[in-house]
């Protein structure tokens, strides 16, 4: 039997930039996926970089993804340099619009927000962002510049980050499957996938919105309750060399503009199980928001569409640490973040493997509260 210090469940940006980090410490890790590692929500996200809160769910999630944020220069230079590949790592800043009659108000009571939450965000006129971006249309009425936000090229990152794991001795196994965990008492030993056992000191499950399901064990799934929710996504190449400078978004839809002139262009959020169909009105949806945003955008060829399944969780939060099996930990739920939170992700595990002191305030993500929550709700008289 193999024996490692590491096996990780799930070779998308979690798991892989968890093991690129954890081979920094000499520890021996092995990545296990059961398809092409990095193929699915890693693969299909935007790239977008940002810690600014989509909703008042988001808000405890905020001061972890700017910490992030702040890793990320440094945690892309260590891929590159690993891997001799590019990210397509640029931090640009990214702008926020506004089109309403109360395009002002709305603005402002955003940049509080943001300021309270420690992130830097300017107040912009809409004649700046037509500026800023070179795309924004007309009926943009007023904008916020949010200058330490960046961008990266999902697909270039996840190869990059395989590669760059590989390079400093990480196994990564593709077509997998783990299928159960081994046990010694109150002890997580390994698992076994495609038949074979893997004995390993520490198991991290990092499946993202499979990781629910990913091993027969009832309590795991207690502790990682994710869900699929699905997001599409398509991709434009403008005409004429029109070109986008930097990720612009809306209350409807982002854009995120790629090194080769391509300008990728999301999403939507449905709950539509691990369907990752396209449909008509997914596309349209997107494409309606995208002209508001930039209608010279409307002669742009629709090069590829796609949708990936994004790993949800009951409060929106991620899940992130040791369960009650000694030696087995999860690392999931990175909902819309994962992307962002992989550099943070990464450092946090890196600490807690190797005992050494966790530099983030983390509690609040700990996979006990959910199977807290079932613990009460059971005890709650009918
Ligand atoms: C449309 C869309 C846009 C997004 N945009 C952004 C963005 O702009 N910025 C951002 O930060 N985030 C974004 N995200 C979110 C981000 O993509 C995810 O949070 C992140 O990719 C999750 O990574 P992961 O490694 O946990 O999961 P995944 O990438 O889904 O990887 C999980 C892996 O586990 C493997 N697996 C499952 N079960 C098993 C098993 N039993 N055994 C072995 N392997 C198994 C799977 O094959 C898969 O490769 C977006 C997501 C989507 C869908």
């Amino acid at each position: 039997m193999r024996t490692y210090d590491v096996a990780i469940i799930g070779g998308g940006v979690i798991g892989a930039s968890i093991a690129f980090e954890l081979a920094a410490e000499n520890l021996r890790a092995i990545v296990l996926d059961r398809q092409e590692p990095g193929r699915e929500a890693s693969w299909a996200a935007a790239g977008m970089l940002s810690p600014a809160p989509d909703s008042p769910r988001d808000l405890p999630l905020a001061p972890f993804a700017l910490k992030s944020l702040q890793l990320y220069p440094q945690f892309a230079a260590a891929i590159e340099e690993a891997s001799s590949k590019s990210t397509g790592y640029a931090r640009d800043g990214a702008l926020e619009v506004f089109f309403s009659a109360e395009a002002d108000r709305e603005r402002d009571a955003r940049l509080r927000e943001l300021r309270q939450l420690g992130i830097a965000a300017e107040a912009i006129s809409a004649d700046a962002a037509r500026e800023m971006t070179g795309a924004t249309g007309p009926a943009v009425r007023s904008a916020l510049f949010l200058p330490d936000e960046g961008s990266v090229e999902p697909r270039l990152l996840i190869d990059a980050l395989l590669t760059a794991a590989r390079s400093r001795s990480v196994e990564i196994r593709g077509g997998c499957e783990v299928s159960s965990l081994t046990r010694d008492g109150d002890r997580c030993t390994g698992v076994v996938a495609a038949n074979e056992k893997i004995a390993a000191e520490h198991v991290i499950l990092a499946a993202g919105c499979f990781s629910s399901q990913a091993v027969n064990e009832p309590s795991l799934s207690a502790q990682a309750p994710t869900r699929p929710v699905r997001g599409q996504m398509l991709a434009l190449r403008p005409k004429g060399g029109m070109g986008l400078q930097r990720v612009v978004r809306s209350e409807h839809a982002y854009l995120v503009p790629r090194k080769d002139g391509r300008i990728v262009a999301g999403s939507t959020l449905e709950e539509a199980g691990f369907e990752k169909q396209i449909t008509a009105a997914g596309i349209a949806k997107i494409l309606d928001a995208t002209l508001d945003m930039c209608p010279e955008l409307a002669g742009a060829q629709l090069i590829e569409t796609w949708a990936g399944l994004r790993p949800g969780t009951p409060d929106d939060l991620p899940i992130l640490g040791s369960t009650g099996l000694r030696g087995l930990w999860i690392a999931t739920g990175h909902y819309r973040n994962g992307i962002l939170l992989s550099a943070a992700t990464a450092k946090l595990f890196r600490e807690l493997i190797s005992g050494g002191n966790v530099s983030f305030g983390v509690r609040q993500f700990s996979p006990a509260r959910f199977a807290d929550r079932q613990v009460r709700a059971a005890q709650t008289p009918v």
